[in-house]
C-alpha cells in the first residue's frame, strides 16, 4: 500500500541543493501545520443581550485563550438549547442568538481559528444529553445552585429541563473531548458534575470521554450586579440598572456606573466583605485596565467615589465602543451566517463520530 509519509521525503529529496543559480528561487517547504492536540469548549445562553459579566468573564477569556493555545481547537456555541429551560419569545430569542454570535465576533473571536455554531443545529447535543441524563442521579442534579436560584422565579411552572441542564451541559463539553473549558465561577460546580459523569461513564463502559478541566479567569470570574453586589450580574436580571448591556448607548453605561450602589465609607479599597459594591467596581476596572486592584487602590487614595466612578466609566466605554462599532458591522452581514453553517458542519463530524462511539458501547441500535 502505497503510503504518504514515506513518499513525501522522497520527493523533497529529489529538489534538494539545487545548483548554485537556483538558490534565489523560492525553495517549496511543505507546509507544516501545528498538530491539534487539545480541545476547548464553552458556549453562552441566549436569554438576553450579553452583559459586561459575560464579555469579562467569558468573552474575553476565549479571544486571550485564541492567541495563547495553538495546539487547541476550539468549539465557541451559542447554547440556544439551555436558553429554553426558562421561557422565551420566540422572536427575542432568535433575535437573541443572532446577536450573541455577532458579539462574540465582535469582541475579538477569530473564525478562522474558532468554531462557532448554534447548539440547536448539532442534533447530537441533544442526544448525548439524553445519555447523560440517563448517567447521572436526580439527586446530584437538586444539589446544583442555580437550580436553586433559578426556579424561584418561575411563574408558569418549573420546567423539567431546569433540573437536568447540566447533563446537557455535561455533553456539550463532552462530544469534543474537550479538555480546557473556560468559565466563570458561577459554572464551577456544574463542570465538577461533568468531570464525575464522564468518570462514572468511562468506569462503567471502558475510556470514552475525556475528564475537562475547568478554566477561570483570574480576575473577573464573578462580576456583581451594580445595585445588589453581592448577586452576581447576570442578563435575565429584572432591573436593567444591575448590568451593564455591551449594547448599551454609551451614555446609559455611565450613568449605571454613576448610580452603582456603593457605601458611605469614602475609600477606595478592596474589602469584599465590608465594601462589595466598590471591590465590584475595582476589579471591573483591573479587568479592563493594565492596572492590578493594589495599584488601583493607591492611584484612587485620596481622591473621592465620583471621580473613581468618572474614570472607571470612561475605561468601560473605551473597552464597548469597538466592540460596538464591529457589532454593527457585522449583525446584518451574511458572513455571519457562512460562520456558523461553517461552525456547525465541523462540530457536527466530530460530534456524530462520538455519539456513535457511545451508542455502540451502550449496546444501543445495530451498531457493531
Ligand atoms: P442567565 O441570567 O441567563 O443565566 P448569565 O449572564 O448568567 O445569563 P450565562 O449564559 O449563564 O450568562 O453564562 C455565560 C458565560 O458567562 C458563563 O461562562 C458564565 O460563567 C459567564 N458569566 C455569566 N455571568 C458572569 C459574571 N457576572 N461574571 C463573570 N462571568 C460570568
Ligand atoms: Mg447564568
Amino acid at each position: 500500500m502505497k503510503s504518504v509519509g514515506i513518499d513525501k521525503p522522497k520527493t523533497l529529496k529529489k529538489v534538494e541543493k539545487p545548483a548554485a543559480p537556483l538558490i534565489t528561487e523560492p525553495v517549496v517547504e511543505p507546509v507544516v501545520k501545528p498538530v491539534v492536540k487539545k480541545t476547548l469548549v464553552s458556549g453562552i445562553k441566549p436569554t438576553g443581550q450579553l452583559t459586561l459579566g459575560n464579555y469579562i468573564g467569558a468573552l474575553k477569556q476565549f479571544v486571550m485563550l485564541q492567541d495563547e493555545l495553538e495546539d487547541t481547537e476550539f468549539f465557541i456555541f451559542i447554547a440556544d438549547l439551555h436558553a429554553i429551560t426558562t421561557p422565551q419569545d420566540r422572536q427575542e430569542l432568535k433575535k437573541n442568538i443572532r446577536s450573541v454570535a455577532a458579539l462574540y465576533i465582535a469582541c475579538g473571536l477569530n473564525p478562522e481559528k474558532v468554531n462557532l455554531f448554534i447548539q440547536s443545529e448539532v442534533a447530537e447535543h441533544a442526544a448525548l444529553g439524553y445519555i447523560m441524563e440517563s448517567t447521572a442521579y436526580i439527586g446530584e442534579m437538586e444539589r446544583m445552585t442555580q437550580y436553586k436560584d433559578k426556579k424561584v422565579n418561575q411563574v408558569e411552572g418549573v420546567r423539567t429541563s431546569l433540573l437536568t441542564y447540566p447533563a446537557l451541559m455535561a455533553a456539550d463539553i463532552l462530544l469534543y473531548d474537550a479538555n480546557v473549558v473556560p468559565i466563570g465561577d458561577d459554572q464551577k460546580q456544574h463542570l465538577e458534575l461533568t468531570r464525575n459523569l464522564a468518570m462514572r461513564f468511562n468506569n462503567a463502559y471502558g475510556e470514552t470521554f475525556v475528564v475537562p478541566e475547568g478554566f477561570f479567569p483570574k480576575t473577573g470570574a464573578r462580576i456583581k450586579s451594580l445595585t445588589e453586589p453581592l448577586k452576581k450580574m447576570e442578563k435575565s436580571a429584572e432591573n436593567p440598572k444591575s448590568y451593564i448591556l455591551l449594547l448599551d448607548d454609551l451614555g446609559l453605561i455611565r450613568n449605571k456606573i454613576k448610580s452603582a450602589v456603593t457605601d458611605s465609607d469614602g475609600v477606595v479599597k478592596f474589602d469584599l466583605k465590608n465594601k462589595p459594591g466598590i471591590a465590584n467596581l475595582l476589579t471591573i476596572y483591573a479587568s479592563l485596565s493594565e492596572y492590578s486592584i493594589k495599584d488601583l487602590e493607591k492611584k484612587y487614595e485620596k481622591s473621592n467615589y465620583a471621580t473613581f466612578k468618572e474614570d472607571l466609566a470612561e475605561v468601560v466605554v473605551d473597552a464597548i465602543r469597538p466592540i460596538q462599532k464591529k457589532y454593527f458591522e457585522i449583525i446584518n452581514d451574511s458572513k455571519l451566517d457562512d460562520i456558523l453553517t461553517a461552525g456547525a458542519e465541523r462540530a457536527r463530524l466530530l460530534a456524530s463520530r462520538k455519539l456513535l462511539k457511545v451508542y455502540k458501547k451502550l449496546g444501543l441500535g445495530r451498531i457493531r
